[in-house]
């Protein structure tokens, strides 16, 4: 288990419903740390980037205007194992198959609508890191790192 960054995103849908305060404390209180956090309106060719992989599906012109209908927040998470255990806290992309404790087995019912979007793999989380956040991160210490690992 290593210490990674992951791209974590509400989605339009979640930003509407008011969701971005309980997403973001899922993470905090997990014990994630945050080092980059923002709202962002960015437009469809950023967002046909961010999907690049899915531009081929049946379903990528009703995501792209489903992405590019409000803000979104975009936030970087780093810890151990943060891209598979943050995979696991939005839970299944199907709402209806995702675990009720998770995020979109807790607010959601429908694929097209499932509220958040996290990386699935290391090197997916850095490019997406790259591209939402070509400023860079925060990098700080936080105090409560040795109430959250043992080691
Ligand atoms: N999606 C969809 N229909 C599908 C599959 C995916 O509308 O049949 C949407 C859904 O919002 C999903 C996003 O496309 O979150 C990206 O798909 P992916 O397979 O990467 O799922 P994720 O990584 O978000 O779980
Ligand atoms: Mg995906």
């Amino acid at each position: 288990m290593s210490t990674e960054q992951t791209y974590i995103m509400v989605k339009p849908d979640g930003v509407q419903r008011g969701l971005v305060g309980d997403i973001i404390s899922r993470f905090e209180k997990r014990g994630y740390k945050l080092v980059g956090l923002k709202m962002a309106t960015p437009g469809k060719d950023h967002l046909e980037k961010h999907y690049a992989d899915l531009s081929s599906k049946a379903f990528f012109p009703g995501l792209i205007s489903y992405m590019n209908s409000g803000p979104v927040v975009g936030m970087v998470w780093e810890g151990r194992d943060a891209v598979k255990t943050g995979r696991v806290m939005l839970g299944a992309t199907d709402p209806l198959k995702s675990d009720p404790g998770s995020i979109r087995g807790a607010y959601a019912l429908e694929v097209g609508r499932n509220v958040c979007h996290g990386s699935d793999t290391v090197e997916n989380a850095q490019k997406e890191i790259k591209l939402w956040f070509p400023e860079g991160l925060n990098s700080w210490t936080s105090a409560a790192y040795n109430w959250v690992y043992e080691k």
